[in-house]
């Protein structure tokens, strides 16, 4: 949504070119939601949502932990003022020159999802805590990460044991339903897996503490999502009907969820045109596309709420695509997206829902376009 912070932002700074413009005061709402939904589990801010130092620095000082991916990651978390036992070092692919330099930085979270990844981290990261992903079917996500990362849970047992042979701490489970996850039972079905490896293990006497819930959560696009609470509650009886009283630690991480709604990017309307006089289909042609910010429009997967000073007025159908010359460069066209017939060039749009997965999605200088800037308010 643009807030009346960020409008005035614009209005008033009126910069050139295609932005993102983040309110602070959103992301400080949705780190208070998601405390509130979920009192007892730990939040780790899944930090390659939005990177911006304001947003970690804001999260680190709300006492936030963060997930990060690369050794880059775990320095901006701690440059924001996060203590390395507040970080997790989420990515299942590591170098070990990587894992070992987070290891000399004080990180002792990992996460792997194979005996070959466990092995580095028993070379360079001696006693560290290592956490094993499992699979999920993504069902229900619009923007699923299935079959890339974790294995099936009857490997995860090996994966800990193997882990506990070589002297590391296997401290737990964890599963990632897939982003912008709008179906409440997804973690029951993730959680349930994880229960059956915590119960394998036990039975060996190792016994594991923590189950990582991963993010998902989503934000709010063209249609309505629940609540932070409603996940809260969904999630929280799926863990007593899974764990009963022996509840594990839990953390979760969310990412679109905790920037997404935060964030607005001003666009401006390069060219409308059609291919033929008879189509009845216009293509509008903005200064951002995927190559500059608008990664997750591939597949049409996200479709982002957009707003123009003529809403209200007689609509048709656009086809939407960005400025480069990539003829991949195309939002929406299998569905059209419908815009007003009085939108002309020059006109100024924003697109809302774009704090999460825009920025560090925009390509260097494709075409000598320059990287999306952004302003975190
Ligand atoms: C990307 C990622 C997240 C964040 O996911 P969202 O759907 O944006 O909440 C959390 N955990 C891991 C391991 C990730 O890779």
């Amino acid at each position: 949504m643009a807030t009346q912070r960020i409008l005035d932002f614009l209005a008033t700074r009126r910069p050139t070119g295609p932005c993102l413009v983040v309110d602070l005061d959103v992301v400080r709402d949705n780190f208070r939601a998601f405390e509130k939904a979920l009192p007892d589990s730990k939040i780790y801010y899944a930090v390659k949502a939005n990177p911006a130092p304001e947003i970690l620095r804001l999260l680190a000082a709300m006492g936030s932990s963060f997930d990060t991916a690369s050794v880059a990651e775990v320095e901006m978390a701690m440059d924001a003022g996060a203590p390395a036992d507040r970080i997790s070092f989420g990515n299942t692919i590591k170098k070990e020159r990587d894992i070992a330099r987070a290891y000399q930085l004080g990180i002792r979270l990992f996460a792997v999802d194979c005996v070959e990844e466990v092995e580095k981290i028993a070379r360079v990261a001696p006693g560290a805590r290592v956490f094993c992903r499992v699979l999920t079917d993504g069902e229900g996500a619009e923007w699923p990460l299935s079959r890339k990362f974790g294995c099936v849970p009857a490997m995860a047992v090996d994966v800990l044991r193997h882990a506990k042979g070589l002297g590391l701490d296997a401290y737990g489970v964890s599963f990632h339903v897939g982003s912008q996850q709008t179906d409440l039972t997804a973690w029951d079905r993730a959680l349930a897996d994880a229960k059956v490896v915590f119960a394998t293990l036990a039975e060996e006497g190792i016994v594991l503490k923590m189950v990582n819930m991963g993010g998902g959560f989503p934000t709010r696009y063209l249609r309505d999502v629940p609540a932070a609470q409603a996940y809260g509650q969904a999630i929280f009886s799926a863990l007593r009907k899974h764990f009963g009283n022996a509840l594990p630690e839990t953390i979760i991480e969310p990412g679109r969820g905790m920037v997404g709604n935060a964030g607005v990017i001003k666009s401006e309307v390069v060219l409308i045109s059609k291919k033929a006089a008879n189509d009845n289909v216009r293509w509008v042609f903005l200064d951002i596309g995927k190559f500059g910010g608008l990664a997750e429009t591939m597949d049409e997967a996200i479709r982002y709420p957009i707003v123009t000073a003529h809403d209200g007025t007689e609509t048709a159908p656009c086809v939407l695509a960005g400025p480069t010359c990539d003829s991949a460069d195309v939002m929406y066209e299998k569905t059209p997206y419908p815009l007003p017939l009085s939108l002309t060039i020059g006109d100024e749009v924003l697109i809302e829902g774009t704090g999460a997965y825009t920025t560090t999605y925009s390509a260097v200088a494709f075409n000598g376009f320059e990287p999306l800037r952004s302003y975190v308010i």
